[in-house]
């Protein structure tokens, strides 16, 4: 297991994936998902050169955040489901929040990130799949919580987020994409669309993807 590597790896299937889709490479970030693993591997991650990491669990996260707090470069993303007793840690210790998904999460996140210098960046999740059990807004509450996000003076609005089922034909990607496209027109500060993890990076890439989110592919399988 050597992250470095893998790092190379991805960064090289990420080149790849935008030469087949007729994009720069530079369009496409590379975000690495460290849930479940150690403040150590995301260390040799960031000695690799890697800057922005992914995080779904609160406490844990927080953990690793206070670990490395000397790395004053690096970039924490929030992108596990949102219970609302845990916003204001997540709040107070990442950059970027990718799945928000509804108003009483933005309005407190907006609240408790008042004491900082900096918005926080926000990606709106999607449920592009229309299943009933998976988080993500629907399409038609989409423009409603897009424009209360907009309005609210600690968060930024950055963009989208999916999680395509697996397998999920391409159709899914190019859905989101265009869902992007659509508010990119009505919002100045949209530039992201967080798609793609390990198993459907093509996909994603080929369909617009400015943010792949990869966990697998470069510290090897969770238990
Ligand atoms: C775990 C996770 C990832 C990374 O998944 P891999 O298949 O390990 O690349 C990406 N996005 C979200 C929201 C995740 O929960």
């Amino acid at each position: 297991m050597n992250i470095k590597d893998n790092l190379t790896q991805i960064q090289q299937q990420i080149t790849n994936a935008c030469q087949l889709a007729n994009r720069a490479p530079d369009e496409v970030q590379l975000l690495a998902v460290s849930k479940t693993k150690s403040a150590e591997m995301v260390m040799q991650a960031y000695q690799a050169g890697q800057r922005h990491f992914g995080e779904n669990y609160v406490q844990e996260a927080v953990d690793k955040v206070s670990q490395l707090s000397h790395l004053s470069d690096i970039c924490w993303h929030f992108i596990g489901p949102i219970q609302s007793n845990k916003t204001r840690l997540i709040a107070e210790n990442f950059a970027w929040v990718h799945s928000v998904d509804r108003i009483k999460i933005a309005t407190r996140l907006n609240d408790q990130r008042s004491g900082q210098d900096t918005p926080l960046n926000i990606c709106l999740q999607v449920n592009i799949s229309g299943e009933q059990a998976k988080s993500g807004t629907t399409i038609n509450e989409l423009n409603e919580l897009a424009a209360y996000v907009n309005n609210c003076e600690h968060l930024t609005l950055r963009g989208l987020m999916a999680i395509p089922q697996k397998q999920a034909p391409m159709s899914i990607f190019n859905d989101m994409h265009q869902l992007f496209t659509d508010l990119k027109s009505q919002y100045q500060t949209l530039d992201t669309l967080s798609m793609g993890m390990t198993n459907d990076m093509d996909s994603a890439v080929a369909a617009g993807s400015t943010m792949v989110r990869i966990g697998t592919a470069i510290f090897g399988h969770r238990d």
